[in-house]
């Protein structure tokens, strides 16, 4: 199981390039190209995204 690309709804995988937003959703950066930059929080490879916020939210809870 994974996670979903929140526009398409399509499973997001490793090396898609994703948006993460100030809600913390992710989107393929070619589904969330119409976000305003200012809602956008990072941007990178789903696995780059998800290693460095799935250590900072563990950390806060
Ligand atoms: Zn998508």
């Amino acid at each position: 199981m994974g996670i979903c690309c929140g526009e398409c709804h399509v499973e997001l995988k490793s090396d898609d390039y994703v948006t993460l937003d100030e809600f913390s959703t992710l989107r393929h950066t070619y589904c969330g190209y119409d976000l305003i930059a200012e809602l956008i929080k990072d941007i990178g490879t789903y696995r780059n995204i998800k290693t460095k916020y799935w250590f900072s939210r563990e950390r806060t809870k």
